[in-house]
């Protein structure tokens, strides 16, 4: 297969019961159908606000959560319902990074440990190859020796980051599902992280599931974008083309707001109104039919399906 990673009808409902004495349950439907797959080798970034099921798409896909329903294949193994032990093989090959890297990290373990811990649950016996391998990965990501010794409070943001990609990449993984993994850090540390991420990438030939609200970020890393609302992937297309021409009004206001870089290049501000509303109960029709201003009759009443509309480029929207 030439795909590491594929998704089909993903859905996350996370049930709950309605008021003190309901007996009814209700469902939280954070992913609600979703479909994507990672080429080898290629970056697909997962992008929208908040509260768009995003991360839940992610921790699914690693199965710290139970899909609802739909199927994960992982290089061709269909492994929506491995067990623990199957779950462990998977590890070695797929690992998370996650938004902040002081609260990943142990505060009372020196951060060479931390690494070495996982080198010693995946089966690396020998100390002596563990502390090369440790020094190795630390020198990867650009991290001294010294390093190894200390404790994660002794670090800045970004370098705790650099010790949580050093931990992921302990076991030879060859697709990290990185879950807003800079959106802690200053502005200038993020272009590092990135940088290095990049880097990894093509040193590694590792594949990336790359979730961020911050479409910036998403842009340099990217191959591919799939735009995410309210449970569902809007707008999906190679990065290029969607940075140059967004077909969904959603992906058009959300790139509104980032600034142009090239003089005399203009992009009409197109303000994202509201919330995103309630997954519970989502909108009828289009979802975001309650944000949208072109939405018509049409788009509260009928979904619309996701259509390819050019080159690998994918929108569900009536007007397109
Ligand atoms: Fe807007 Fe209608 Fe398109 Fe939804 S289907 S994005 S409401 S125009
Ligand atoms: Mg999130």
């Amino acid at each position: 297969t030439a795909n590491i990673l594929e998704v089909k009808g993903l859905k996350k409902y996370f049930p709950f019961k309605k008021g003190l004495l309901g007996k009814a349950m209700e469902y939280v439907r954070a992913v609600d159908g979703v479909d994507f797959h990672i080429g080898y080798g290629e970056t697909l970034g997962l992008v929208g606000e908040s509260g768009c099921g995003k991360s839940t798409t992610g921790r699914t896909i690693m199965r710290l959560l139970e899909p609802t329903e739909g199927e994960i294949f992982f290089e061709g193994q269909n492994i929506t319902r491995f067990n623990k032990k199957q779950l462990r093989q998977v590890y070695k090959h797929m690992q998370l990074i996650f938004q902040d890297p002081f609260a990943s990290l142990n505060p009372r373990k020196a951060v060479g440990d931390a690494v070495d811990e996982v080198l010693l649950v995946h089966g690396m016996k020998d100390g002596v190859k563990r502390r090369e391998r440790v020094e190795e990965l630390f020198d990867m990501v650009g991290l001294r020796k010294e390093d190894m010794d200390k404790y994660p409070h002794e670090f800045s943001g970004g370098q705790r980051q650099r010790v949580v990609i050093a931990r992921a990449l302990a076991v030879n993984p060859k697709l990290l599902i990185c879950d807003e993994p800079v959106s802690a850090l200053d502005v200038s540390i993020q272009a590092q992280i990135i940088n290095l991420l990049m880097e990894l990438k093509e040193r590694l030939k590792l594949s990336y599931l790359f979730i961020s609200h911050d479409l910036r970020v998403v842009r340099h890393i990217s191959d591919r974008v799939a735009v995410m609302y309210l449970g569902k992937i809007v707008e999906m297309a190679p990065a290029e083309d969607l940075f140059r021409e967004p077909l969904h009004p959603y992906s058009k206001a959300l790139l509104s707001v980032i600034p142009v870089l090239k003089p005399g290049q203009k992009r009409k501000k197109l303000v994202l109104e509201g919330e995103v509303p309630n997954p519970v109960n989502p909108p009828t029709g289009c979802r975001f039919s309650t944000r949208c201003k072109y939405a018509t009759k049409q788009c509260s009443e009928i979904e619309p399906p996701i259509k390819l509309v050019g080159n690998r480029h994918f929108v569900a929207c009536h007007l397109c």
